[in-house]
């Protein structure tokens, strides 16, 4: 870059920067920082694992931006697939007994790839309301069932399903439950079999409308399920008639290098609940998926109207690149490259491991990967302050955009790479995360 267009670059983030402080409030961010320190980063455009901004500094997007950016940014596939369909038909409404191309495909593929006998696709703009769904659903099953007062939905402590009020109130993150008045009657076990057995009897099984769970956890630090897990709870949700509903948001449509969480563990939840991946963040859908059981029941029991319908449920471009972006995937075989590439992340962790002593737990699954820092790995023990933050910082100096998670008292580095990534890229991500945490221990944890 010559000096002026250097001058006129910086000028450029400046006027942004002190509009975005004027005007733009951010989603999960700090006002106070936002003020003091300005945006970060401006993106300007993507390109497979990388993105640029309006300062032209180029970072690998090692967590695929929100978990989301599955097939790598700038795939102009999905841009003429939306703007055909814009072109075509921008909206139409999906209300009632209108519909349309786009979304009905979609729902036909939604229940090719899903397993077992999930069947039905009821469509949202992401994965909050796709759970405030699922959980209105529930409950409406259970009252159209002759049993209105099954309506707890239990959850388990570190998940996270979102930020509607009816998400916030199921995610077993404290941290995003700091508002008051969320919704009543959502509950929260840990991730053993013992403690949903005892929450059922301690509340009765009556009273119990569904169980929720991520296959595995994502932003509660990618923690995998203990062994037989869904199983177990398969049974119990049977045993117990509680609806077994699977948040598949994180973990759908390839990254766990099946295509559903779920499918590792060998069971079928009663409803399915789907957002990022479907189109890459392409295009904002999620939706919920429901049991050919269930839509039976549904049907044969239904007499007025399910009175639940965004204006945006199906919206005809949102389908139209969630398609392209699942043809995609299935003729570019993603879903191998992510396990293929999740074995390469997993091997750089233990390499990671090798070179330092601060590695703790090494998690992960497919291209769905976290490692713990911890002062002491006999005792389990933190540093008494975080020190994944700083590998974070020091890391975007050399390029990578990586996650820390912090909450609960975990100091944990979380990784999802696009699933374009290739070996030598992945080796690049180990390797900015050595140098960073180095240099972060020369200034001392
Ligand atoms: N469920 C899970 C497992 C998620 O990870 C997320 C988002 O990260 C959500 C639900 C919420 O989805 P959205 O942010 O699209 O509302």
């Amino acid at each position: 870059m010559t000096m002026k267009t250097m001058d006129s670059v910086q000028a450029k983030y400046e006027e942004l920067a002190a509009l975005d402080k004027k005007h733009f409030m951010h989603p999960t961010s700090s006002f106070k920082q936002q003020q003091e320190k300005g945006p970060g980063f401006i993106f300007t455009e993507g390109k497979g694992i990388y993105l640029k901004d309006v300062r032209g500094k180029q970072v690998i997007d090692a967590l695929s931006s929100l978990w989301n950016v599955n097939i790598g940014h700038g795939r102009e596939e999905l841009a003429e697939a939306a703007m055909e369909q814009m072109k075509k038909l921008a909206f139409s409404s999906a209300f009632a007994t209108n519909s349309h191309e786009p979304g009905i495909r979609l729902a036909e593929k939604v229940a090719e790839m899903t397993p077992g006998d999930l069947a039905m696709t009821f469509f949202t703009s992401g994965g909050s309301d796709a759970n405030d769904t699922a959980f209105k659903t529930a409950r409406y099953y259970w009252k159209l069932k002759g049993k209105p007062e099954k309506k707890k939905i239990i959850s388990r402590q570190k998940s996270y399903h979102g930020v509607s009020v009816g998400a916030s109130s199921a995610t077993g993150l404290p941290a995003f439950r700091d508002f008051p008045s969320l919704a009543p009657d959502f509950y929260y076990v840990d991730s053993s079999i013992e403690a949903l057995k005892e929450m059922i009897e301690r509340e009765g099984a009556e009273t119990i409308a569904a169980y929720i769970a991520e296959p595995v956890q994502g932003s509660g630090g990618v923690n995998l399920p203990p062994e037989n897990y869904f199983k177990d709870i398969r049974e119990i949700c049977d045993q117990n008639d509680i609806l077994f509903i699977a948040d598949e948001v994180i973990n759908g449509f390839g990254r766990t290098g099946k295509n559903f969480g779920i499918e590792n563990f060998g069971v079928v939840p009663d409803m399915m609940v789907i957002a990022k991946g479907i189109s890459s963040g392409y295009a904002p859908i999620g939706g919920m998926v429901i049991s050919e059981p269930l839509k039976n029941e549904l049907i044969e029991l239904t007499e007025g109207v399910y009175m639940h319908g965004y204006t945006y449920s199906a919206h005809p471009m949102c389908c139209a690149v969630a398609l392209k972006n699942l043809e995609i995937i299935e003729e570019e075989n993603l879903i191998e490259n992510v396990r293929n590439m999740g074995a390469e992340l997993q091997k750089g962790f233990n390499w990671l491991a090798d070179r330092h002593e601060e590695i703790g737990n090494i998690r992960g699954i497919g291209l769905l990967g976290a490692v713990e820092i911890l002062k002491d790995k006999e005792t389990n023990t933190r540093f008494s302050e975080p020190v994944s933050g700083k590998v974070v910082e020091e890391a975007l100096n050399h390029g990578l955009l990586a996650r820390s998670i912090v909450y609960e008292g975990q100091d944990t580095l979380a990784f999802a790479p696009p699933f374009c990534i290739n070996k030598e890229e992945v080796d690049t991500i180990i390797s900015i995360i050595d140098q960073s945490l180095t240099e972060v221990k020369k200034k001392g944890i």
